[in-house]
């Protein structure tokens, strides 16, 4: 995991970066009633390519830590973005894992997953269980499980494992760890008993979506994963790992879909926490910003001590093929890539003969159209 080193006043201080997945999920027919083929391809294991729609002869290109492309398992992603950053739980450090993105473009596959193909919060809980109980009795220390499961929505915080919570407070402690008074915390002692607590909860979550005009979509779910370790010998040291994993509200502009009333409402909360999460993340990521927003938004004050700081974290955003996703994509990789490429290269009619027209470039296009990217 990159990290960045500041030093300041003698005292050293870890800023981590926010590593940045990108997983474009299978083309899916039924999505494409126009019948017009995917709009964003893969390139290699970081590059992918989303054709320019002010020049369909041209594709924009970019560039992440890591591209997951179509044909990628929930094993893959899980080695790839999640496992390396699971043993940092068990020394009190903390965590946190993200799917960002629009709408049905497969932040609930990443994340949750089926049972015939589970995704990342299966996959985790398991092995931090597994390097749990790897651990050898002779270091010293206990060790002991626990889970909260909450929900985001309208800028409220909802416990999930207590039905009819009200918006429960966020607070900082004088370690500047941050807490949340009134939160279920539930001691699990297995991944059975994890799913015990876990299923129900978001089988109502799910369940009251569909009545209450799609809210899985509109809300961040948060599950977090506590490690606290404990030495056996005198005096008794204490660790706390926390471990967030998170599946965000849609990241669709919901200005183009008209919304009015109380789903008006909705979106605004929901801009402003994905908003801020994006200044959080930008600046984090470019080291140059001396305030990071994190208590402009419930989401990243909760997330405060888990995302950057000496904390690890991953944003997989998900993205999907189809034209009638095209915008809300653009605008996905806008805010996961700091950096893109305009290409003079033909995308879905490579192999009709298209009609070279003098374009006006600028230095840098010519260097990537000559370059043969
Ligand atoms: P989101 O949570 O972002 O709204 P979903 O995870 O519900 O999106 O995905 C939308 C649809 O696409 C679902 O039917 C899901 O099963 C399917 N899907 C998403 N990602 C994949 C993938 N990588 N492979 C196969 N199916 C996928
Ligand atoms: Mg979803």
């Amino acid at each position: 995991m990159a990290q960045r080193l500041t030093v300041s006043d003698g005292v050293s201080k870890k800023t981590s970066r926010v590593r940045v997945a990108v997983r474009l999920r299978p083309y899916m027919s039924r999505q494409d009633e126009k019948d017009e083929g995917p709009c964003v391809r893969g390139l290699d294991s970081q590059n992918l390519e989303i054709i320019n729609w002010r020049n369909a002869t041209e594709t924009v290109k970019y560039h992440f830590d890591v591209f997951h492309g179509e044909q990628t398992t929930q094993q893959e992603v899980f080695l790839s973005s999640v496992k390396p950053i699971l043993p940092h739980i068990l020394n009190g450090q903390n965590a946190s894992v993200f799917a960002y993105g629009p709408t049905g473009a497969g932040k609930t596959h990443t994340m949750l997953g089926t049972a015939e193909q589970p995704g990342v919060i299966p996959r985790a809980v398991r092995e931090v269980f597994n390097l749990v109980s790897a651990k050898d009795e002779d270091e010293g220390w206990d060790y002991s499980i626990g889970m909260s499961y909450l929900e985001i929505y309208n800028e409220k915080v909802l416990d999930l494992l207590s039905p009819n919570s009200q918006d429960l407070p966020i607070r900082e402690n004088k370690d500047k760890n941050i807490l949340i008074p009134g939160l279920t915390h539930t001691a699990i002692s297995s991944f059975s008993d994890f799913d015990k607590h876990f299923i129900p909860a978001t089988l109502n979550r799910t369940t009251a979506s569909t009545k209450l005009n799609q809210r899985s979509s509109r809300s961040h779910a948060i599950l977090l994963i506590k490690v606290v370790r404990t030495q056996r010998a005198l005096p008794h040291r204490q660790q706390t790992g926390k471990l967030y994993l998170v599946d965000l509200a849609g990241s669709e502009d919901n200005r183009r879909t008209g919304n009015q009333g109380i789903r008006l409402k909705e979106s605004g909360a929901i801009n402003l926490s994905l908003f801020t999460l994006s200044k959080v993340v930008d600046a984090l990521n470019s080291g140059t910003a001396a305030r990071i927003p994190y208590r402009d938004s419930k989401l990243t004050r909760l997330l405060q001590d888990s995302l950057g700081g000496s904390a690890h974290s991953v944003m997989i955003t998900n993205i999907a093929p189809e034209y009638r996703y095209y915008f809300d994509t653009f605008s996905a990789l806008n805010f996961a890539a700091k950096s893109k490429l305009i290409v003079n290269k033909p995308f879905t009619r490579e192999t009709v003969a298209v009609p070279v027209l003098p374009v006006k470039r600028s230095r840098e296009e010519h260097e990537a159209a000559g370059s043969g990217a």
